[in-house]
């Protein structure tokens, strides 16, 4: 048995160790592109959502790489996403390909182990609360990861030094083959990355990412948005979303996750009292706490026809209005240009540096300065 999942930023990692701890080949292709987005999009529905059809691509890589079992999770969700795997399989088998498919919904648990029992056989599925615990500790290890980085980035004295940390030890991560190893690599990763030379600066410019999931957390649909912000704009920039909290949540493997999400649901009900399907509280918990958290602006970016973040479209306005926070929207279809985006982001952080210099900081717009020049004279 060979099985794949769809890739969503690092989310491979954890997957991979969940899968091969308990005996089974994982198929990972390699990280998605503009090509996988055009190759999905030629074969899914126009108007289904941007996620799914670079998903559709993935699959399509991973079965060409010999993949024979295509795992993902479905039904739980109000949005279109709880259909993608019936409809992307069905796609996939009109055209030719043929393997098992491995669709986790929301069932009576016990479906669910003997779904998995019956996939990965006896002995594997033995080995099931020990895969859960490695699934568990690549997962924290790699948010970790990121959440340095996302700090670093910005600050950083030579740039693109927490970018070669954090790939160094992902590649890392991904090879682990024990719990203990893998909290010595967060020792390491903790150590190496802290004692990265960093400007001092506290005047850099902070802002949170709102949106939707899959936009928000791969790279490749959004342009490298989290990087390009810290690396070329000299921005913090901070997502509400996470890897590990799309993967832990679901399994309830950290209860805080929870407390999160219902306090999400708490404080955004003046605007929204009902459950869409997607991540709409999150989004408007996140721009509704922004001003508080010390941000300086916020950013939606979501897919063309994205049911949920298309009703917080037009309830953000209300919150940048009340709250007096700027706002950025990013659109993503997969006609969207890099430049466009670019220039959008340049308009938005002039923008906001000097709000920022109005109010009598002029601290970040030197580092921005000084971050440009950097920038240069490596690509010099
Ligand atoms: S949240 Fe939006 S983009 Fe994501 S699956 Fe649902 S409708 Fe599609």
């Amino acid at each position: 048995m060979k099985v794949a999942f769809p890739h969503m930023g690092n989310a491979c990692i954890p997957l991979r160790a969940l899968v091969e701890y308990m005996g089974v080949e994982a198929v990972v292709p390699e990280r998605p592109n503009r090509v996988t987005l055009e190759r999905g999009a030629r074969h899914a529905p126009e108007f289904v959502c941007l996620p799914f059809k670079i998903t559709l691509g993935d699959c399509m890589n991973a079965l060409d790489r010999g993949a024979d079992t295509m795992a993902m999770v479905c039904g739980m969700w109000a949005c279109r996403f709880g259909y993608y795997a019936y409809v992307q399989h069905l796609i996939l088998r009109d055209m030719g390909y043929e393997f098992e498919s491995l669709l986790i919904g929301r069932e009576d648990p016990r479906s669910v182990l003997e779904k998995i029992r019956s996939a990965v056989g006896r002995r594997g599925f033995l080995k099931l609360p020990g895969a859960a615990a490695m699934f568990r500790s690549k997962a924290g290890a790699v948010e970790e990861l990121e959440s340095m980085a996302r700090k670093i980035r910005p600050r950083e004295e030579v740039a693109g030094s927490a970018d070669a940390v954090m790939v160094s030890y992902l590649d890392r991560l991904d090879r682990a083959d024990s719990i203990r190893r893998v909290r010595q690599l967060r020792l390491e990763q903790r150590e190496e990355m802290t004692s990265l030379p960093v400007r001092d600066c506290n005047g850099v410019l902070r802002v949170r990412i709102v949106g939707e999931l899959y936009v928000l957390l791969e790279p490749s649909l959004n342009f490298d948005l989290v990087r390009r912000l810290g690396t070329q704009f000299g921005v913090e920039a901070e997502p509400v979303l996470s890897t590990y909290r799309w993967l832990l949540s679901p399994l309830w493997l950290d209860p805080l996750l929870h407390v999160s999400s219902s306090r999400a649901r708490r404080v955004s009900r003046e605007y929204l009292p009902y459950v869409l399907g997607g991540e709409e509280h999150m989004t408007l918990t996140g721009a509704l706490d922004a001003p508080g958290d010390g941000f300086d602006g916020v950013i939606h970016a979501y897919p063309l026809t994205c049911m949920p973040e298309n009703i917080c479209r037009t309830i953000l306005p209300h919150i940048a209005a009340r709250d007096g926070i700027p706002m950025l929207d990013l659109c993503f279809d997969e006609h969207t240009s890099t430049v466009g985006t670019v220039t959008r982001l340049e308009a938005f952080l002039d923008m906001l540096r000097s709000r920022r210099d109005r109010a009598g900081s002029v601290h970040g717009y030197r580092v921005y300065n000084q971050k440009m020049e950097h920038l240069s004279i490596i690509e010099t």
